[in-house]
């Protein structure tokens, strides 16, 4: 059954406030919609922890800092709604623009630390987008649990300090990288990617594969890494942001795994920024 779209908060509050009240649980879902396998894994999860569920879609204009990138951001709000009907989920909240941010919005959440790295240099703004609207999605649904893709790891790390520094009620789960059958983590950026970039994107998986598995037989870091990096080149990948190891905790650089730590990637394939990061 297709779930009801709610696009005022004042009608998630009249729901969220009943389930409140009888001692349910509420998994949230935040995404910015064109929703494929990646998302549905994460409200799978919500449905199997939680008694009740509530998706969120909502592109979120503060977490752009680039407008076209913003302008042609994949929106596919009935094809959404339609693959969400078979999880049973009891709300899919799309608030209208002025329901996160109304008139004379002058608040931003800014996470320090996790942020000066990696997509904090690269996408400016990006990470006070986000945490600003993952703190209001949180208040707004009242959530007990929320729901995150390790696809984008710093992100998750970055939810889950703000909600720790401001005693928000909520457990976040991190929820494994679906990808496709040829590596490609699954991403709406996907969605642009020509015929041509689709059949070289996996290069970037299989890529980051081989450093782990270099660096897993005790081959040092840095040579694997440039190796990878002339072939990316070589392929057609431009601007090869990062491709670095770092701890899962603090998002610190490291030249070696010598604790838990992840092989991190961004790089521009025909226009279209694609991030990846395996556990290595
Ligand atoms: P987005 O719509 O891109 O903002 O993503 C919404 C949520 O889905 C975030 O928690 C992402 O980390 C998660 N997500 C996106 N792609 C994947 C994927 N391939 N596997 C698992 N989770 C994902």
């Amino acid at each position: 059954m297709t779930p009801p779209i709610l696009r005022k908060l004042a009608d998630l509050r009249v729901k969220t406030a009943k389930w409140h009240k009888s001692g349910e649980t509420i998994g949230v879902v935040p995404t910015m919609g064109a929703l494929h396998d990646g998302h549905l894994s994460l409200v799978a999860a919500a449905k199997k922890t939680c008694d009740r569920v509530v998706t969120t879609i909502f592109v979120n204009p503060k977490q752009f800092n680039n407008p076209d990138d913003l302008k042609n951001y994949p929106r596919t709000e009935e094809d959404d709604a339609r693959k969400l009907a078979r999880f049973g989920i009891d709300a899919v909240y799309v608030p209208d623009p002025d329901q996160v941010y109304p008139e004379r919005f002058s608040t931003t959440v800014s996470v320090a630390g996790l942020t000066d790295v990696m997509d904090g240099v690269f996408r400016p703004g990006h990470f006070d987008g986000v945490a600003t609207v993952v703190t209001k999605l949180f208040l707004q649904t009242a959530a007990t649990d929320a729901f995150f893709g390790e696809k984008d790891f710093q992100q998750l790390q970055v939810v889950r300090r703000l909600a720790k520094d401001l005693d928000i009620p909520i457990t976040v789960h991190g929820c494994p990288t679906i990808r496709e059958i040829d590596g490609l983590a699954m991403s709406s950026r996907n969605l642009l990617l020509s015929d041509r970039a689709r059949v070289k994107a996996p290069l970037l998986f299989e890529e980051m594969e081989g450093i782990a598995e270099g660096v897993g037989q005790g081959e040092a870091f840095e040579p694997l890494q440039q190796a990878a990096i002339r072939r990316l080149e070589n392929a057609g990948f431009n601007k090869i942001e990062y491709l670095e190891i770092r701890a899962n905790d603090d998002l610190s650089l490291l030249d070696a795994p010598s604790r838990s730590s992840r092989l991190f990637a961004s790089a521009f394939l025909a226009g279209v920024r694609l991030i990846d990061n395996i556990a290595i």
